[in-house]
């Protein structure tokens, strides 16, 4: 039976994950060898409850589980501890970075209901649809970093092995085969020697997948693309840097971080949470928006359990759930019904019903 492990974290992510629970069990009812949910405690929860961030038997269950759904980690009471101990720090990179979870991927499409809560023109972002899928443990974040002194300087180095390109790269092949074919990797081969490797490393991989269309582009001109016309994209593979910033530029082309998922695979194991953090300025209220970590939920029947009618499903709902005029907060604009987070999460469950 797949084992899901479910870590609800700190503000927010105790109210945002019990509805993707509750809609993941919705769409998986009835199905044989259904799933079983078992429950962790990650970040300042942690701390209060265990002592540390992430406690053992949390990363011992999260190496035993087919697949963990997080909330979101963080918050104003433990933002005084040392940063190693930190929710951010102590839970949420530590699990990264123990299940090797190398690539992060995030789909950003536009859905047509919400096109007007987007802070760029109608006709610019109506028809996005694209993926970043960004190499997440490696390069100039994890490189050898330090000081100088005699004059005092500081260095942190970019590195790339040939193993850690080819995978995410031909991970970013695999999905554009799956999409609408079209990969643009993006990079800063003009300047960078790392970028360069990349490059050759890409164009020696696209042989083997003749029927995608492979583009290259540097990471500037990318970023401009991305706000100037973010529809000619499918799916972009990046290293880890040009990743974070690109990632979260595409996130708000859709309007709301609150509808943006995530998905950090290893190969073998995914971790799906929300793109948004724990938002302690409106934790306990029940006013929430949980559609990010629904469609992350979605995210993961679909790269971890392969059941990609039950992730379309959950994507369809969340639509229809839009177009009946449903709003959290977060969305709402004058005329829309607002709805609170178990209101939302009872709404998508509604929806699934009905499609
Ligand atoms: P945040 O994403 O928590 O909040 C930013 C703003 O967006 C806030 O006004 C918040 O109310 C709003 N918002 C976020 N998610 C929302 C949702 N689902 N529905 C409605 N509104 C939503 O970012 P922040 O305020 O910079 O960080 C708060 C805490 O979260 C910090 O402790 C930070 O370190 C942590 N954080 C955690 C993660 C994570 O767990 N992956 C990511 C980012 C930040």
């Amino acid at each position: 039976m797949p084992n899901v492990l479910v870590l609800p974290g700190d503000g927010i992510g105790q109210e945002i994950t019990p509805e993707a629970v509750k809609v993941l069990e919705a769409v998986l009812k009835g199905r044989s060898g259904s799933f079983a949910f078992q429950y962790g405690l990650i970040g300042g929860a942690a701390i209060d409850e265990a002592g540390k961030a992430l406690p053992d038997a949390t990363l011992a269950a999260a190496h035993d589980a087919d697949a963990i759904l997080m909330g979101s980690v963080g918050g104003p009471k433990w933002d005084t501890l040392p940063a190693p101990e930190r929710p951010e720090l102590g839970g949420l990179l530590k699990i990264r970075k123990a299940l090797s979870l190398y690539a992060n991927i995030r789909p950003v499409k536009m859905s047509p209901m919400l096109v007007d809560a987007s802070t760029l023109r109608p006709e610019v972002v109506k028809d996005v649809d694209l993926v970043v899928l960004r190499e997440l443990t490696g390069g100039l974040y994890f490189g050898e970093k330090g000081r100088k002194t005699n004059p005092p300087s500081a260095f942190d180095i970019l590195d790339y092995s040939e193993v850690e390109i080819r995978r995410i790269v031909k991970m970013g092949f695999q999905m554009a085969e799956k999409r609408r074919g079209k990969l643009c990797s993006v990079d800063k081969a003009n300047v960078l020697e790392s970028s360069r490797f990349w490059r050759e490393i890409t164009v020696e991989i696209a042989k083997d997948f003749p029927d995608v269309e492979l583009t290259h582009m540097y990471v500037d001109n990318a970023a401009m693309q991305l706000v100037r016309w973010p529809s000619q994209f499918d799916v972009i593979v990046t290293e880890n840097m040009f990743g974070d910033i690109l990632t979260d530029l595409a996130s708000m082309l859709i309007g709301s971080i609150g509808m943006v998922p995530s998905a950090s695979l290893n190969g073998t194991k995914g971790l799906y949470e929300p793109a948004h953090g724990s938002a302690p300025d409106i934790a306990g209220k029940n006013i929430a928006n949980p559609l990010a970590t629904i469609l992350s939920g979605a995210l993961m029947l679909r790269y971890s359990f392969n059941l990609e009618e039950e992730a379309q499903r959950i994507e369809r709902a969340v639509e229809a759930v839009l177009a009946d005029g449903y709003r959290t907060a977060d969305l709402a604009k004058s005329g829309d019904k607002v709805l609170g987070t178990r209101e939302m999460g009872n709404a998508v469950v509604e929806a699934l019903s009905r499609i």
